[in-house]
């Protein structure tokens, strides 16, 4: 299914205009005081920006994945922290447009988050789980139709900000750490008691500390079927691609920089060409191919799942490999290009108050090998290696 190109059009310009006239004048004072990005948010909720990814009969505007990834590409140029934001709640919201429609409930949700332009957010981690997404300690108790959940959450995202939050738990009490459920508690159906602080290297308007949840909710408000099917056909797809666009956006922004430092003082020396710009040359190269990964991996999921047995298909193991090297590959290159753009500006990027300040995109980048632990990730690519027999 494509989406309207004149609905991603108007959308793809909104987001310029916000990148431009918000979300960057407002960066700074975000990073500095590890504040959420309000005003970059209100922005995106005016331009319909939070209902990108809802099917058009509820509507959305039923953005493919790889438009989504541009949108928050866009954004992270100028706020990695806002994209960051943006993405979390398009994977989230992607959760229940593919998972939820079957379900009266969840129809009837996303047309009311279409009209009230909800913010989501999420809590997959959890004391005692080390980082693993795919196990849960606490678990969901079911009576009279209704459920009770409580959750210790390391880290939570702009928890204390969104609207809703879409919780991994145990599908019941017996159930095994890895029989999980997805599950989405509403403003007014929780109580967040905050644990731990965010004063983190970057991603600082993330706001993201943990956050105990004790949770009452209908029993309608569990997404149907499993996590684990969710989680390799929609939610690892949409972070991996749409983190790595984010990451890509910090490191073009962090180049676009660099240039301008060395267009500065090409300037200054007319008919020589500066040693740095081959650097800079040298650069573009690894930032093309970055794009490249991201844009060719959100355009294979689309692709996958215009098909008929696309759902299928995206819980093979070979999928679930490329949908991780990405993530590798990505979070480790963006940090390289950040590094290599603050060597070709030299002390004017180091430096915190110049219009070619690169400490934010630097500290905002290293966060992309942590955020789901690269090492994780291997050690489940070695495992799935062992055992594949597709090429
Ligand atoms: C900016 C940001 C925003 C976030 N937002 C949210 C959010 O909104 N909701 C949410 O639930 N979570 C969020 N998280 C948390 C994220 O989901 C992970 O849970 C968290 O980053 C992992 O924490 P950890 O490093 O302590 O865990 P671990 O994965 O346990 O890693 C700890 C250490 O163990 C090592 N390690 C782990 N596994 C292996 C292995 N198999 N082999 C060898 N070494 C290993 C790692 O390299 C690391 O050194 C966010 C994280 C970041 C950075």
């Amino acid at each position: 299914m494509r989406s309207n190109t004149n609905d991603f059009n108007a959308l793809l310009a909104a987001v310029k205009a916000i990148a431009s006239n918000t979300a960057a004048p407002e960066a700074a004072d975000v990073d500095a005081r590890a504040r959420f990005p309000q005003a970059t948010v209100q922005a995106l909720r005016s331009a319909q920006l939070l209902s990108a990814p809802v099917p058009l009969e509820l509507g959305g505007a039923r953005l493919t994945l790889r438009e989504l990834a541009q949108l928050c590409a866009v954004l992270a140029q100028a706020c990695g922290s806002s994209a960051m934001v943006l993405a979390m709640h398009y994977i989230q919201v992607a959760c229940l447009a593919r998972h939820g429609l079957g379900a009266e409930f969840f129809r009837h949700y996303l047309q009311e988050l279409v009209r009230e332009q909800l913010l989501l957010s999420s809590m997959t981690s959890e004391n005692g789980t080390f980082g693993e997404t795919r196990t849960s300690i606490c678990a969901v108790e079911r009576a009279d139709g209704r459920f009770t959940l409580r959750k210790d959450a390391t880290t939570g995202s702009y928890c204390a900000e969104s609207d809703a939050i879409l919780v991994t738990a145990r599908r019941a009490p017996d159930a095994a750490g890895s029989d999980q459920v997805l599950v989405l508690v509403r403003k007014g159906d929780y109580t967040l008691t905050q644990t731990s602080s965010w004063d983190t290297l970057g991603m600082r308007g993330t706001c993201s500390p943990g956050f105990k949840l004790d949770a009452a909710a209908p029993e309608e408000q569990i997404l149907p079927g499993s996590f684990a099917d969710s989680s390799a056909q929609s939610m690892v797809p949409y972070s991996h691609v749409l983190w790595s666009s984010l990451w890509w956006g910090i490191a073009a922004d962090a180049v676009a920089r660099a240039g301008e430092c060395v267009r500065t003082s090409a300037r200054k020396n007319p008919g020589t060409v500066p040693p740095t710009a081959l650097r800079l040359a040298e650069v573009t190269t690894q930032l093309q191919a970055l794009r490249h990964s991201w844009q060719q991996l959100a355009g294979e999921f689309d692709d996958i799942n215009a098909g008929g047995d696309g759902m299928q298909q995206l819980l093979s193991i070979s999928w679930a490999l490329k949908m991780n090297n990405l993530k590798i590959s990505a979070s480790e290159a963006a940090p390289q290009i950040v590094h290599k753009a603050l060597q070709i500006a030299g002390i004017v990027a180091y430096k915190n108050d110049t219009r070619f300040s690169l400490g934010r995109h630097y500290r905002d980048v290293l966060s992309a090998s942590l955020m789901i632990s690269n090492e994780r990730i291997a050690a489940k690519n070695a495992a799935m290696l062992l055992v594949l027999k597709e090429t």
